[in-house]
């Protein structure tokens, strides 16, 4: 296969600490690969926890004396604009960054991109249309809610889409007048070197925006344990995020987590089988299948079973693997080797645990690079590990099932719980449905299409605490109550008679 390699890549990421760049002051770096030749192209600065100190020290001065929290919501709605319109300028340029560092298809790289403006453009507008909430008791009292940034946020993103969940942490944080440290996924950290200078040509004041490269044990847990830093917002694994958790609640802190997911796509005797079988190769294929969202596990109604597996395993197995840069692609490159033998393992596994239908390993003809060809298990049983882990890659369990109680049982009988896709076209029993099966997202004959504002999140082991539209400004805010008196307040007099006195 081909491999593209794009003009003026940077042999070295470093941090960026109060409006510069910066090495650690350790001066240790790590090797950063791409996913196609796996051979190193960049080091990054590896962060430890002097350089956590140094971001969050840049950044709290940035929150206690900087202009950033104390400006109208207009005015930084107007440098979040100058962001979007940055990205949307250079999207062709980012996805080729990206889709280089990780592996994703270009097309799809840049689809990313685009939505990684949108996402300042939207926490722009809805930080300057928010209204709070203001109370009257008649003659007595005007009660109002003060919102106020909580202070430095620290973020933690994974691999999968980097720039695009940094943008889904950063706007609404921005938005909210918070100052940041971001800490990248070390498999990924190219596209990430991009927002120091979009940032401050939109005019963000330094110090607001802080990175520190590094792994997750050292830079990110330093992150989490310190206690200039009120409030983390993660996206990654679950068992990530119960670590995480733990730490948070020494101090307390606020915390966001986005986990990982095994999300049933349910397809019903009645369904529109085309649309049905587009969606959920797309649900599970896009973004090569390392989608917290993805739709990896298939419930297919008895009667069409036999028909949707065959129709599925001949798409499956037609699906364009290759070089991410080719706009032909489908799949592209996984994001790591060890990621990748990872999937491989998985897939294993499934040969025992299912009736293999497609792919089963890497493609033909590609034996260098991280690719893997769509893999389409059957007659999955929801014992099999393979039905009840994230895989994160392009590999699907299909089930059968007979009764809509015996779906509803399959769906909900895994540790997590992010999304759901329905497929029936009986109205009656999507909502039925929808409201009884465990995700804290379900679309209904759709895959994963979201509108800004709904929240967004996972129940059981897929997350805490929702994100999406208000619910993001909310996370990144104290919500300050204030009591006014507008008369005499009857006050018990305490003391007012002397001792003595009856
Ligand atoms: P990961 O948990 O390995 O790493 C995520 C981030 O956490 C990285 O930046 C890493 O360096 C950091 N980290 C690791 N250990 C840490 C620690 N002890 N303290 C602080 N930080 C630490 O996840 P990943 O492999 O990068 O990403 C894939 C996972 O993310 C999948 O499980 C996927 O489902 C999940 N994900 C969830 C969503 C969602 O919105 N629910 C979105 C995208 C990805």
């Amino acid at each position: 296969m081909t491999h593209y390699v794009p003009d003026g890549l940077p042999s070295e990421l470093k941090h960026y600490i109060g409006g510069e760049p910066a090495d650690s002051v350790s001066g240790k770096t790590f090797d950063v690969l791409d996913p196609v030749s796996n051979t190193p192209y960049a080091t990054a600065a590896a962060g430890q926890a002097e350089d956590v100190d140094r971001a969050v020290a840049a950044a709290r001065t940035a929150f206690t004396g900087g202009p950033w929290p104390r400006m109208p919501p207009r005015a930084r709605a107007r440098v979040l604009n100058k962001i979007a319109d940055a990205v949307e300028a250079q999207d062709a340029r980012l996805a080729e960054l990206e889709t280089f560092d990780t592996g994703l298809p270009i097309t799809q790289a840049l689809g990313q991109a685009q939505r990684a403006a949108e996402n300042f453009r939207f926490f722009a507008d809805l930080v300057v249309a928010q209204a709070d909430d203001t109370y009257q008791v008649p003659g007595r009292q005007v009660n109002y809610v003060h919102r106020k940034p909580v202070g430095v946020a620290g973020l933690i993103t994974p691999w999968n889409t980097p720039f695009m969940l940094e943008s889904w942490k950063l706007a609404p944080a921005l938005a909210s007048g918070c100052t940041v440290v971001l800490k990248p996924a070390e498999f990924t950290p190219l596209s990430a070197s991009l927002w120091a200078g979009i940032f401050a040509g939109a005019g963000l004041p330094p110090g607001v925006f802080n990175l520190v490269n590094g792994y997750g044990e050292e830079a990110g847990d330093a992150l989490v344990k310190h206690r200039g830093v009120p409030l983390i917002s993660f996206t990654g694994e679950t068992t990530t995020g119960r670590t995480i958790y733990r730490h948070c609640a020494a101090h307390l802190k606020g915390m966001s987590m986005e986990l990982g997911g095994k999300s049933p796509a349910i397809v019903f005797a009645d369904a529109d089988l085309d649309a049905a079988l587009d969606s959920t190769l797309f649900g599970v294929f896009s973004l090569n299948g390392e989608r917290c969202t993805a739709g990896s596990r298939i419930l297919v109604e008895r009667p069409i079973y036999a028909e949707f597996c065959a129709r599925y395993a001949e798409r499956a197995a037609n699906i364009v693997v290759g070089d991410p840069h080719d706009p032909a692609t489908e799949v592209g490159a996984l994001v790591h080797p060890e990621h990748h033998a990872k999937v491989l393992r998985y897939i294993e596994l499934g040969k025992t645990e299912g009736r293999l239908l497609a792919g089963g390993g890497r493609p033909p003809g590609a034996d260098r690079g991280n690719y893997v060809a769509p893999t389409v298990f059957a007659d999955v049983p929801p014992t099999a590990r393979i039905f009840q882990e994230e895989i994160f890659g392009p590999v699907v369990a299909l089930t059968p099932f007979d009764t809509d109680e015996e779906a509803l049982a399959l769906a909900n009988d895994v540790q997590y719980g992010l999304a759901a896709y329905l497929w029936t076209a009986d109205l009656r029993r999507a909502h039925t449905f929808a409201h009884s099966v465990e995700a804290g997202m379900v679309w209904l004959n759709s895959h994963n299409v979201r509108d800004l504002r709904t929240p967004f999140g996972g129940v059981k082991a897929s997350g805490l605490g929702q994100e999406g539209g208000y619910r993001s400004l909310d996370f990144y805010t104290h919500q300050q109550a204030i009591h006014v008196s507008l008369g005499p307040v009857p006050t018990p007099r305490f003391g007012a008679v002397r001792k003595g006195q009856s």
